[in-house]
């Protein structure tokens, strides 16, 4: 098999350790997607001849397909003049994008501006919800990094059964203060309940990005019962 030693050696790695890598149909030349790949993920490429990225939002590696079934058997693998960018050349079992799409590039720039100008019309209420995501990449960073004295890093050491007490338990506190009558409390309590939720999902393995997805699945076609 191929040595890949050379390769790590030829790859400009940034400063996170990571190369983009961007992923191509063999046959067709569409490209598939682009994501990150670490040390530990091109070895494991090379060596399985199937597609190993890091994920940033997860921390931590990851087999394309493992879940979906959806694997990229690897046929080529070349890197740019300048060694920042893999191009990996790949036969897919399947799509390539988690929405079902078979490329993730099905979006174009005609209909950004249409979502642009609709945020604009719900007050970019699509701006602010760019916290959750932020916090959920933050919550990712305690868990691989578990630095000392942080709270997030206490709830991962203790493990699942603390963090489902805390849902529980602020799940309880926000229902009393909806009784209260009390919004301030509430806004408090369920702050509180939704960080303890990203924190469940990260502990569980389950983007929050698949949730939003459910959400949007359901708005798209409303239950008749
Ligand atoms: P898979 O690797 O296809 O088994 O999918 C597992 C999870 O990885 C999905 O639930 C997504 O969160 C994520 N994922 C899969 N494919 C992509 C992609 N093309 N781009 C970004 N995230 C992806
Ligand atoms: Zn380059
Ligand atoms: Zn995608």
């Amino acid at each position: 098999s191929l040595s890949v030693e050379g390769l790590e050696q030829a790859v400009k790695w940034d400063a996170s350790g990571l190369v983009p890598a961007i992923v191509q149909d063999a046959g067709s030349k569409d490209v598939l997607m682009l994501a990150y790949m670490n040390r530990e993920s091109l070895r494991k490429s090379v060596e399985t001849g199937l597609t190993w990225f890091w994920s940033r939002s997860r921390a931590e590696l990851w087999n394309k397909g493992a879940t979906s079934g959806n694997t990229q058997r690897i046929t080529a693998l070349k890197y740019d003049c300048d060694g920042d960018t893999l191009l990996v050349e790949v036969i897919a079992n399947g799509p390539a994008c988690h929405t079902g799409e078979p490329t993730c590039f099905y979006r174009t720039a005609a209909e950004a501006e249409i979502a642009a100008a609709s945020t604009g019309l719900n007050g970019g209420a699509e701006d602010r919800f760019k916290v959750l995501a932020e916090l959920e990449q933050l919550i990712a960073e305690r868990y691989a990094e578990r630095p000392e004295g942080a709270y997030t890093t206490y709830l991962f050491e203790k493990g699942l059964d603390k963090i489902l007490k805390k849902v529980g338990e602020e799940t309880a506190e926000s229902i009393i203060a909806a009784k209260n009558g009390d919004n301030d409390e509430l806004r408090y309590e369920v702050s509180d309940l939704i960080y303890h939720l990203l924190v469940l999902l990260r502990e569980r393995n389950l983007p929050l990005d698949d949730i939003m997805q459910e959400l949007e699945r359901r708005h798209e076609r409303p239950r008749r019962d």
